[in-house]
């Protein structure tokens, strides 16, 4: 077979091997309906509670903080949409996020804003860090909620999510962060860091697609979003998807034990790819080059076409992404490079390389054989990188 590098692990991971062998058995025999009360439903049952309890763990939460959801988009507009009707009917109807969120929060604050409500959309500055000193200026009377994610899917610049949490809390303001990057990645605990709620999404750490989770802090008001059975305590109806349930939780604990040993190597990794690839000249990183997530590496060649980039890279195996895979296909450059300050053209040559555990040393040499020639060899047919370089000689 041809050698596949995959290093677009913020878009999707592949299932381990523990996680599917965890699943089967709820495939096949224990398929039952949790809420059944013969055992094939219970076994099933203790199995959900099992998991729920685990990733309470995981989090510094209890079990009955932690709800499931069909993944992080849910569980953001879960979060998002519940709490601002909840305190909508208490006069609060301000809501502050950032303008490098994911969709699963941007759109969903746009379709709250076409309902009435006002948000305030924070800088993310040059290095991708929202100011604690603008969020606490745009704390009104009426603000009902501040919804900043944890670390970002782009850039993987890292937030100050504790001190966000604190100021949000001296205002009596609830907090919600997208922490779909984070968990499994960095160490979380929702106690200690100010969180009331929070949204994570499995298989962006090697559990299934299509299954989330959102912790919604003891005594936190929200409105339903889907509504039916009784299902998880009557917040969130629909019969459980108990093997994707128990895959998160396996995938968790597993995620969760090596947090610190798999950074420390994803790091070395990661600083070794940056620093060759800009040794590229006209060549950027994107983000705080030490707040970032273990695993992401973001830069901008001057003078090229992401897109061009991606499909010699995919010819050479390697799978990677210009900016955010639900932006691949439109040709507007991505909303977070543009809100760090890009401009449209620098924006366009952008290239995200997230790597996971699974990710080698090798694969970094491998990618840095073959991907300067490749942007020397763009930059040649480009008219862009002859004007640039015309006015720099
Ligand atoms: C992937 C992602 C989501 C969406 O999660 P899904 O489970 O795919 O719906 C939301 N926020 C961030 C930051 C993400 O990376």
């Amino acid at each position: 077979m041809e050698k596949i590098v995959y290093v677009d692990n913020a878009a999707t991971t592949p299932i381990s091997a523990p996680v599917l062998d965890a699943m089967l058995p709820f495939l096949k025999t224990h398929f039952g309906n949790p809420s059944s009360i013969y055992s094939v439903g219970q076994t099933a049952k203790k199995a959900m509670e099992e998991a729920r309890a685990t990733i309470a763990a995981c989090l510094g939460a209890t079990p009955r903080e932690v709800y499931f959801t069909s993944g992080g988009s849910e569980a953001d507009n879960w979060a998002i949409k519940g709490v601002a009707r909840a305190m909508q009917k208490k006069g609060k109807n301000h809501i502050i996020t950032s303008k490098f969120e994911h969709h699963a929060v941007l759109h969903t604050v746009q379709a709250l804003e076409k309902e009435g409500f006002a948000v305030t959309y924070l800088d993310v500055h040059d290095d991708g860090i929202v100011r604690i000193d603008e969020l606490e200026r745009a704390i009104k009377d009426k603000t009902a909620l501040v919804s900043i994610m944890y670390a970002n899917n782009e850039i993987g610049t890292i937030q100050p999510i504790p001190e966000i949490g604190e100021v949000c809390r001296r205002y009596n303001v609830l907090f919600h962060t997208d922490a779909v990057q984070a968990v499994g990645h960095l160490r979380v605990d929702v106690v200690e860091q100010n969180i009331d709620l929070l949204s994570l999404s499995a298989h962006k750490f090697h559990g299934p697609k299509g299954i989330g989770a959102l912790y919604v802090k003891n005594g936190v008001v929200l409105q339903n979003l889907i509504e039916g059975g009784a299902q998880e305590r009557r917040r969130r109806a629909g019969t459980e998807n108990v093997a994707e349930i128990v895959g998160m939780a396996k995938a968790l604990e597993i995620a969760c034990e090596g947090i610190e040993s798999q950074n420390e190597k994803l790091i070395a990794i990661r600083d070794k790819l940056i620093e060759n690839l800009l040794k590229i000249e006209h060549t950027r990183l994107n983000g705080h080059p030490k707040k970032r997530l273990a695993g992401n590496v973001n830069v901008s060649f001057s003078g090229i076409e992401g897109e061009s980039l991606l499909l010699m890279l995919d010819a050479n195996g390697i799978c990677a992404s210009s900016g955010s895979a639900c932006t691949s296909g439109s040709l507007d450059p991505s909303h977070v490079l543009l809100a760090i300050g890009l401009p449209h053209e620098i924006a366009h040559g952008s290239l995200r390389i997230t790597l996971s555990e699974e990710n080698s040393m090798a694969d970094v040499d491998y990618i840095l054989g073959v991907l300067p020639p490749i942007v020397a060899k763009l930059r040649s047919m480009s008219p862009l990188w002859e004007k640039i370089t015309r006015k720099n000689a």
